[in-house]
């Protein structure tokens, strides 16, 4: 179950200029695609339109056969859990940003998710402990620190299909590791579709889609990559 297909799909944000011209490829279900390409390619994009933050000018997006446009946004978004780049947090506890949504979730269930997303030894040094707030009153957390609460909550979350924008903001090293672990963790078993930017992801990834300029101009596993370039 969760079998991602994006059939000639076609976008603009602005009816003069299109986006995405015609994309077309599958994530079969528990496998991991790779998206790479340079900025303003449309990478992005794609995910927002799998999450229907915006309709398709053209195409289709299926889940296991299925037209999104025919799912409820409800059981849309319990279908998909999205990791955007740029995570925005509600002002409040982190453990109220990991919970959110699945509010039955047990306080072990929480900090087991904290655990996987390698963010509780950090919340555990605050003095507050997973109370602390996240807001303008609270602690500023960096951005790498947000993505992963973000993370922890889509673990908690525990969806079939998984988005991923991986950062791109300078991360320190260490950072950038403990993210990677973690996204790695999540997505393990999941249909998951990842904006990549980091080449343990793409070596790992079962396709690789290069997209350029609102198209697919390349694709194959990181080996047939590199032996056709
Ligand atoms: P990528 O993720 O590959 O860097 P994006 O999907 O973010 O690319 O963006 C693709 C193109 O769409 C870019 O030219 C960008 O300027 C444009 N774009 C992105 N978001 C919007 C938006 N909300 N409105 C108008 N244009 C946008
Ligand atoms: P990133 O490239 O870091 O993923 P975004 O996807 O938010 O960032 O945006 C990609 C590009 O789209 C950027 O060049 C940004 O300036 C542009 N963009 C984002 N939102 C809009 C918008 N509402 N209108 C026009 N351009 C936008």
């Amino acid at each position: 179950n969760g079998t991602v297909t994006f059939e000639d799909v076609r976008f603009a944000y602005d009816p003069n200029r299109p986006i995405l011209k015609g994309l077309s490829f599958e994530v079969p279900a528990g496998k991991t695609v790779a998206i790479v390409g340079p900025s303003g390619a449309g990478k992005s994009t794609i995910s927002r339109l799998l999450f229907r933050l915006y309709d398709v000018s053209g195409g289709r997006i299926l889940i296991d056969g299925q037209d999104i446009r025919q799912v409820t946004q409800t059981s849309l978004r319990a279908a998909i859990g999205m990791v955007p780049q740029d995570t925005v947090l509600f002002n409040d506890t982190i453990r109220y940003n990991i919970r959110y949504g699945r509010w039955d979730a047990s306080d072990a269930e929480v900090e087991e998710a904290a655990r996987t997303a390698q963010i509780d030894a950090f919340i555990k040094a605050s003095p507050k402990g997973y109370e602390t707030e996240v807001g303008e009153r609270g602690l500023k957390l960096s951005g790498g620190e947000k993505q992963r609460v973000a993370i922890a909550r889509t673990i908690l979350k525990a969806p079939p299909i998984l988005v991923l924008d991986e950062a791109t903001s300078a991360l320190d090293s260490h950072t950038e590791r403990e993210i990677q672990d973690a996204l790695e963790r999540v997505s393990r078993n999941r249909t998951s579709l990842v904006i990549a930017h980091r080449l343990s992801t793409i070596v790992g990834a079962d396709e690789i889609l290069v997209v350029d300029q609102g198209r697919i101009v390349e694709r194959g596993r990181h080996g047939q990559l590199l032996a056709a370039n």
